[in-house]
């Protein structure tokens, strides 16, 4: 079994296509001027110029006149921001019981996802995904899909990342980029949030498995790397592992070994991890303990990296409001407690998102090695399936 590095760049900074650059900037400002690309990228007004003509024809820029600013010296240039409506990426998303397939716009909204239940264990049905992406993409006619991305905890599932990522290109027709989901989240967290963040930004996920990523910014580009699973991190708790340890923290505070106490409690039924969120007061004591080991790692492991700010992932964090007083409180015990920490804005939808921002980085590496490219219709209304 193959597996890939875990790092994702997410911003190759001065070292992307200048096409690359200039989407990047002007995704991250909203709306932009030649001029103002021209400073923020260090490129000079002509380089520019030279690069949004041709944006702009190819649809992933447009020209927005009426968001003119006036009043400024000399003769400004016509704004330009994302064009969101004529591409789409898709994202897949790969998770112990449930996986997701979501249709997302150039600029990384997630337009619309949907849900699927798998049986744990089992291998994902990838063509029912590839045609459950498809047919969220012929809901949104005249969207030309540019690049797939397809993110898991590709080794807690023992999943073959480059087999699953070659046959989804097979069987959709498009670019495929996988990613790790840890770092998927953490680039997703961090490409919808570009201000403020330089120097080191840990991202500690929770749901189905637990780990954490980091992401670098460098100045001159941006990078999620130091990815590592804290599945079999010992809490000290008495509960028995499958690696033939106790008190390994994704049987401990997993969203499945929290589901088995809920059900032996009576509280909840079945295996639907939302009923977890739904069961009020009765289920508030279990989630509270989860809450609280999940926060003493969170500590124990900023504590080892020492970064500039901490975001929490995942519903394991986000999926009970009620407890994220919890966590905090067990962040607070540790050694650097001054560091900020936050919780993703997010939610429940992290997933799509993480999948549509890991299909997004072709496009913003080098964009017109996608849309240029001669044999791709210009508005198909479904990817090719076999
Ligand atoms: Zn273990």
């Amino acid at each position: 079994m193959r597996h890939r590095s875990p790092t994702i760049t997410v911003t190759r900074g001065r070292f992307a296509a200048t096409a690359g650059q200039v989407l990047e900037h002007v995704r991250a400002a909203g709306c932009a001027a030649r001029e103002e690309i021209a400073s923020g990228t260090g490129l000079s007004v002509a380089t520019i110029g030279r690069s949004v003509g041709p944006l702009v024809e190819a649809r992933l820029l447009r020209e927005r006149p009426d968001l003119a600013r006036t009043g400024a010296v000399g003769r400004p240039s016509t704004p330009v921001q994302i064009d969101t409506d004529h591409f789409a990426v898709l994202g897949v998303h790969i998770g112990r019981r449930i996986a997701t397939v979501a249709l997302g716009d150039v600029a990384g909204r997630v337009i619309t996802h949907r849900t699927i239940r798998r049986s744990a264990g089992a291998a994902p049905d990838l063509p029912a995904l590839a045609r459950a992406a498809s047919d969220l993409l012929a809901d949104e006619p005249g969207r030309a899909p540019l690049a797939l991305g397809v993110v898991a905890p590709w080794r807690d599932l023992g999943l073959d990342e480059a087999a699953i990522e070659s046959e989804l290109a097979e069987l959709t027709g498009l670019d495929v980029r996988s990613g790790d989901h840890i770092a998927a989240v953490a680039a997703a967290e961090y490409f919808h949030r570009r201000q403020g963040t330089t120097g080191v930004t840990l991202y500690v996920y929770a749901r189905d498995t637990i780990g954490f990523a980091a992401a670098v910014d460098k100045g001159t580009g941006v990078e999620v790397s130091r990815v590592s699973s804290l599945s079999h991190f010992p809490t000290g708790s008495d509960v028995q592992c499958s690696c033939g340890r106790t008190g390994c923290l994704e049987v401990t505070a997993g969203n499945e070994a929290v589901m088995a106490r809920a059900r032996a409690a009576g509280i909840v039924d079945g295996d639907d991890p939302a009923a977890l969120y739904a069961a009020g007061a009765a289920i508030r004591p279990l989630l509270a303990e989860r809450a609280a080991v999940l926060g003493r790692v969170t500590a124990t492991v900023r504590d080892m990296i020492a970064p500039d700010r901490v975001v929490l992932v995942g519903q394991g964090f986000t999926g009970e409001p009620a407890v994220l007083a919890d966590v905090l409180a067990e962040c607070d015990r540790g050694a650097l407690h001054d560091v900020p920490v936050s919780f993703t804005r997010f939610g429940a939808g992290i997933q799509a998102v993480s999948s549509c921002t890991v299909a997004l980085r072709p496009i913003y590496d080098d964009p017109f090695a996608l849309v240029a490219r001669p044999q791709r219709p210009a508005a198909p209304t479904s990817p090719a399936i076999a």
